[in-house]
């Protein structure tokens, strides 16, 4: 069987590493970028606990790989940007297992060489077009066009503008949610300020912050916007952005006080967009393409469940697929109805739960009031069914 996976990101080199292994299969993962480009933008991830659980599931080996490139996630704190501390989770209360906190590049490193050498580098997707049941690919890779005809089961991971899924079932429509993004990844000065996962307010100004390795700090903030506006040149301003954090007291907290001073010196570097959503489609209704992470989905990044979720898609949906392969089950529209649904409904509630986490950063929204709201039972009966409930594991997803 000729199998062609779009994109070596998150979800794809999880997929090319298992389904390269099963005898008989014929893989290869197509990858825009260059061999040792890992370009991140300036960015760190804290990856959910669920993420882990399922990766640990599928593949203990490459969750033990990047155990060693990250650290752990133990905690969520949110506090007021005067230092009033208003929620204060330790996610063992909520969670199986830690998540981890790590710079993407390391991440790609880490799961691009547990991939090879089923990923080709440097390669520009020139056609996607489908053929009844099957499609056909054709690419350039260094100066010459490639081209697989009747590939049995194509796996878009080419991320959030999947050109895949453009190609074959037209573009994902964006809504945009009212918020303003930017982050920046700096060495870390706080002397031991920052540490695990935190979030700051002033007003629905929002600040947030984790250390990853070897020795950076990963900043974030959060703006409300109008959702229809672009982001205004006046908010990437030092004055402006130290005037959204201060409090009316004047007195910022130690954290604080490094975090604005952080961000102010770093305002160049700051990387800016605008949070936004888009609709789920794991799979084609005739043809056998499936949709992974990315290009499955998109979800207001407020949970830290972008690279979580593909992490998952893809644990599940390699499982299942290596589990069918070695029972002799060889029927990617079977895989493809198995997979939709064990992911359709999951994703349709991380996406919400993400929405409505991002309350606290909406105009006009009460910080205090909404972060209190994350303490009651319902707010922590939703993490429990994010960070513990992912259907389709193999028997080990219990308390590790
Ligand atoms: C600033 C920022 C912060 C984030 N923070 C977090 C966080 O803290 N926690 C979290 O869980 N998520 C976070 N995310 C989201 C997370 O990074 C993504 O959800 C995740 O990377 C998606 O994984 P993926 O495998 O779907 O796609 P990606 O990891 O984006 O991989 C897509 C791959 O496809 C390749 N590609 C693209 N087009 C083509 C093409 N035409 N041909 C061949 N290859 C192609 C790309 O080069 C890339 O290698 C963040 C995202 C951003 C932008």
């Amino acid at each position: 069987m000729r199998i062609v996976i779009v994109g070596a990101g998150v979800a794809g080199c999880i997929m090319a590493r298992t389904l390269s292994r099963l005898s008989g299969a014929e893989v290869i993962c197509l990858e825009r970028v260059a061999q040792g480009d890992h370009a991140e933008s300036g960015t760190g991830l804290n990856i959910g606990p669920n993420a882990r659980m399922a990766l640990q599931a599928h593949d203990p080996e490459l969750t033990d790989a990047i155990t060693a490139a990250g650290l752990p996630w133990r905690t969520w704190r949110i506090s007021l940007t005067d230092g009033s501390v208003l929620f204060d989770l330790p996610l063992s209360q909520v969670a199986f297992n830690d998540g981890w906190r790590i710079r993407w590049s390391e991440l790609y490193r880490v799961l691009r060489e547990a991939a090879a050498p089923a990923v080709l580098y440097d390669c520009a997707i020139t056609s996607i077009v489908r053929d009844g049941n099957t499609t056909s690919i054709a690419w350039r890779q260094g100066g010459i066009e490639r081209r697989i005809e009747k590939v049995d089961f194509l796996i878009a991971t080419d991320g959030r503008y999947s050109e895949v899924r453009r190609a074959l079932a037209g573009e994902a429509v964006s809504r945009m949610v009212g918020v303003a993004i930017s982050r920046v990844l700096v060495p870390n000065s706080s002397n031991s300020l920052i540490d695990d996962y935190e979030q700051w307010f002033n007003g629905p100004n929002r600040l947030l912050a984790f250390r990853v390795p070897p020795d950076h700090v990963y900043v974030a903030t959060a703006f409300p916007i109008p959702a229809d506006q672009p982001i205004p040149e006046s908010l990437k301003q030092p004055e402006a952005l130290r005037a959204a954090f201060t409090p009316r007291s004047g007195a910022l907290s130690a954290q604080g006080g490094w975090l604005v001073d952080t961000i102010c010196a770093n305002v160049a570097d700051m990387h800016w967009a605008r949070m936004q959503e888009h609709d789920v489609l794991y799979t084609d209704p005739d043809a056998s393409v499936l949709y992974l992470g990315d290009a499955a989905h998109g979800m207001v990044p407020t949970l830290g469940q972008g690279a979580t979720q593909a992490i998952e898609d893809a644990a599940v949906a390699a499982d299942l697929i290596a589990r069918e392969w070695t029972a002799g089950r060889r029927d990617p529209r079977a895989w493809l109805e198995e997979i939709d649904a064990l992911r359709r409904e999951r994703m349709l509630f991380t996406v919400e739960f993400s929405r409505e986490a991002t309350d606290t950063m909406l105009e006009g929204a009460d910080p205090v009031a909404g972060t209190l709201h994350k303490n009651q039972p319902d707010f922590m009966a939703k993490l429990r069914r994010l960070y513990q409930e992912v259907p389709g594991l193999p028997a080990m997803a219990t308390k590790s």
